[in-house]
């Protein structure tokens, strides 16, 4: 996490890195930095709270510079406060430095350092590594090149950094391990950043660079790549930006989170453009296709995700079970990692992520790459760690999202995963030819429906100011609503701070029962396919109890309307599709809870997205 920014060029550097670090709020906001390098001085300036704290804090400064590096910091290692916060300048006030990751042997070399002599004013890993740098540069007499490289030889950990010195200003050294970092090339100026969207107005042309690799950013002079531990010179790849400026802004909505809801229809169907093609007959995904042997001979497929993306992972075990019969388990990558799975050369391991560059879920690939299995990827960011790592992928081409309670991210990663399920069903003939074609005609229409459900925003908006003030809420669904259930819980408690739990349905009476009274919602997703019955029984459970009932049901359903307290429709469909419909008014129900809480929904407190600490 963090977001790190930087210019050198012949423009002001503030305001770009200002705006820069804005749009890199996402991804940590407790505390924020910039330091802009004049010739032989620099003004550093920083501070507990958001970029709008910094940007206050900046008034009345001298601020013309046009190199200068920022932060917005996630803290890992220190709580969030004016000291600890980025930028961080070696004892002799000339190496300005900024980091995303951990420095995991931070300590050690914290106390060589102060048996050479160093002070630290923070408690962050991140000082030790100027001061390293410090070290390096003056007793070597290195260039600031050589001290960066010759200090992150000694690092144990993951970063991506910034660094400027003092001695010049025509200058900045940027590194990677782990945490992602681009440059943006533009004419006679560059540009640095965690992702690419600081710098889309200025540049389409970007080098990402590779884990191990440092870059040198001279002033009218090419970028030199070369590797941290060989040294030796690699030519870049320059990448070409497929965002616009459009896709990161608001569009006229009060929060990302509400315009990322209501995106859901376009994100979706381009998630299935060219590659649902039900008027021929299939399912195009290069993929899996140029793969398919892998997956018809794997003895079994293991997804590992985290968060949000582990119960899309859920639904992709009901999906590719079902239509595909090829058995499926799904793992937190955080425990896979380090619990010595079982992982056999016909496995295929499928991860998915949002950003491409969950640390959890990045180390659970390098693992199972290691021990010889096929490995997949299913993220949303083009170059992205995961999507490089990977023997193939599918993107799921949801555009930018920016809240950082994933909600776009979430539907187009089921897509992505129900095609999947159906092309490997089709081809491995599981499924019927009949049946394959009407749920891909079906699917074709999810958009649409998708659509229909976003317009119970109004009811949705009355029962969330009935129960905004409850301290506990209950997630019920059986089968591939189960699911559902656990990522509507989550979506509450991240934005809204209220303790919710998702329960498959028919688990309840082993334990959440007994917290059932008049004053809990239980929020019971109950379509009228897939288990209704046995979820009517459930309901009435609760009802029985005085439970307080929300239901999402299917249009037009009444057994269910009778015995709750609200209903929110939505439309018909498949069993297989319903998870995708179902949670459109679960995002709906935290985001106005939420709002109407007065929580800041895109930024909420403690979380950050990009999840790059593991
Ligand atoms: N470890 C650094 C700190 O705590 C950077 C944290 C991060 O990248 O999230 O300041």
């Amino acid at each position: 996490m963090c977001g790190i920014v930087g210019y050198i060029g012949a423009r002001e550097a503030y305001p770009i890195i200002i705006n820069g670090l804005r749009r890199l709020e996402y991804r940590g906001y407790d505390s924020a930095g910039i330091v802009l390098n004049y010739p032989g001085s620099n003004e550093l300036i920083k501070t507990k709270g958001k970029v709008a704290d910094l940007e206050e804090k900046s008034k009345g400064k001298q601020l013309n510079a046009n190199i200068g590096i920022g932060h917005t910091r996630w803290a890992t290692h220190g709580e969030p406060n004016d000291v600890n916060s980025h930028p961080h300048l070696s004892n002799d006030g000339r190496i300005m430095l900024v980091h995303n990751g951990i420095i995991e042997n931070y300590e050690p070399l914290k106390i060589q350092l102060k048996e050479y002599g160093f002070t630290f004013e923070s408690e962050t890993d991140s000082e030790v590594l100027a001061n390293l740098i410090q070290y390096f540069k003056s007793k070597e007499n290195l260039s600031l090149t050589e001290a960066v490289r010759y200090a992150l030889n000694e690092v144990v950990g993951a970063y991506a950094i910034a660094v400027m010195d003092n001695e010049s200003s025509d200058e900045i050294v940027v590194a990677r391990l782990g945490s992602p970092l681009a440059i943006g090339l533009g004419e006679d100026e560059f540009f640095i950043a965690s992702d690419a969207s600081p710098f889309v107005e200025f540049t389409k042309d970007a080098i990402y660079l590779e884990d191990g690799e440092m870059a040198t950013i001279t002033r009218g002079e090419e970028v030199i790549v070369r590797k941290i531990e060989g040294n030796e010179i690699v030519s870049p790849a320059i990448q070409e930006l497929q965002i616009g400026l459009e896709q990161i802004e608001k569009g006229g909505y009060e929060h990302f989170m509400l315009k990322e809801i209501n995106e859901q229809p376009k994100s979706i169907l381009d998630t299935m453009r060219g590659r649902l093609l039900p008027e021929e007959g299939l399912i195009r995904m290069a993929g899996i296709w140029d793969h398919k042997e892998k997956f018809y001979n794997a003895k079994r497929i293991i997804i590992v995700a985290c968060g949000t993306s582990w119960h899309a992972g859920l639904v992709g075990e009901y999906l590719i079970e079902e239509f595909a019969r090829i058995p499926v388990e799904v793992e937190y990558a955080s425990e896979f990692r380090y619990r010595n799975p079982i992982i056999n050369k016909d496995d295929v391991v499928i991860a998915i992520s949002q950003s491409g560059e969950t640390a959890d879920t990045l180390a659970a690939l390098k693992l199972a790459k290691d021990k010889g299995a096929f490995i997949y990827g299913i993220c949303n960011v083009v170059g992205s760690s995961i999507a490089r790592l990977t023997d193939a992928g599918s993107f799921t081409h949801a555009g930018p999202e920016i809240g950082v309670a994933s909600t776009k991210a979430f539907t187009a990663q089921l897509t992505v995963l129900t095609l999947i399920a159906l092309k490997l069903g089709n081809h491995n003939g599981n499924l019927t030819t009949e049946r394959y074609r009407s749920l891909c005609y079906e699917l074709m229409n999810i958009p649409q429906l998708v659509e229909k459900a976003l317009e119970s925003n109004d009811i949705i908006k009355e029962i969330a100011a009935k129960y905004k003030d409850s301290e506990n809420a209950l997630y019920l669904g059986r089968g591939y609503n189960f699911p559902t259930a656990l990522e509507g819980a989550l979506k509450l408690k991240e934005i809204s701070y209220i303790h919710a739990e998702g329960y498959p349905a028919a688990e309840m009476k082993h334990g959440p029962i007994a917290l059932i009274d008049e004053n809990m919602p239980v929020i019971v997703i109950a379509p009228k396919k897939g288990h209704y019955d046995k979820v009517v029984s459930n309901i009435q459970e609760i009802k029985s109890r005085k439970g307080k009932i929300i239901a999402v049901v299917t249009e037009g359903d009444v057994q269910v309307r009778d015995l709750a307290d609200y209903v929110i429709e939505i439309p018909d469909c498949s069993e297989e599709f319903s998870p995708i419909l179902a949670t459109i008014p679960l995002q709906l129900l935290s985001y106005h809870i939420a709002v109407m809480r007065g929580a800041n929904v895109d930024q909420p407190r403690n979380l950050a997205k990009s999840v790059t600490v593991e």
